[in-house]
């Protein structure tokens, strides 16, 4: 289990027309750069789920492109970089949002079975159950004594071996409750690089 940061940070945000014609014949651009930076790093954004945002998906980073018409909502992961998000004309950020949770909800749903599938032999345990949940300051959580992984949708968004990794992580409670050195000893023999994916996990 992981403290997960919440939002993306991202520079892009900030853009020179920020920036007057003033300060730059000031020669005070600099300044000002490093004063918006620090401040759009601090602030997470809010995503509205528009055409042109940055979405990303088993860690690849993707332009979103919304298709507005009628029909059931869909998303379509275009090769040249593009999602596509088709939903109605008139729909809210919040119904739009909606779509992409349950579209990421459903691709974990698709993975998990086979990962779990194959890491139950590996590391010779059962899981009875396992869900998808939005958690704010997680990546999974594992009920030992009902044998049940929750995985954090967010997951979704990153590259697969962190998805793998927090599996097997969880699983590993299975054997350990607690991240003491026998648990460590046993994320080794079954992932060695698990400390790198952790340190992904973090950023
Ligand atoms: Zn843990």
């Amino acid at each position: 289990m992981y403290d997960e940061r919440p939002g993306f940070y991202e520079e892009k945000l900030f853009s020179m027309h920020q920036i007057s014609i003033f300060e730059i014949l000031l020669g005070r651009v600099q300044k000002k750069r490093m004063v918006v930076r620090r401040r759009v790093y601090q602030r997470p954004i809010k995503l509205k789920f528009v055409s042109g945002e940055t979405h990303y998906y088993k860690g690849t980073s993707y332009l979103l492109n919304v298709i507005y018409r009628n029909g059931f909502p869909k998303i379509v992961v275009q090769g040249d970089g593009h999602i596509d998000l088709y939903v109605r004309e008139g729909s809210t950020t919040e119904q739009r949002e909606k779509v992409m949770t349950e579209w990421y909800r459903k691709q974990l749903k698709q993975e998990l079975p086979s990962l779990i599938a194959k890491w139950e032999e590996v590391i010779g345990v059962k899981i009875k159950e396992y869900n998808v949940k939005q958690m704010k300051t997680r990546w999974g959580t594992c009920n030992v004594s009902a044998r049940r992984i929750w995985i954090n949708l967010e997951l979704a968004k990153k590259p697969e071996h962190c998805l793998e990794y927090l599996v097997v992580h969880e699983m590993v409670h299975l054997l350990e409750r607690k991240h003491n050195a026998h648990f460590k000893s046993q994320m080794d023999k079954f992932i060695p690089q698990w400390r790198t994916y952790r340190k992904e996990l973090k950023l």
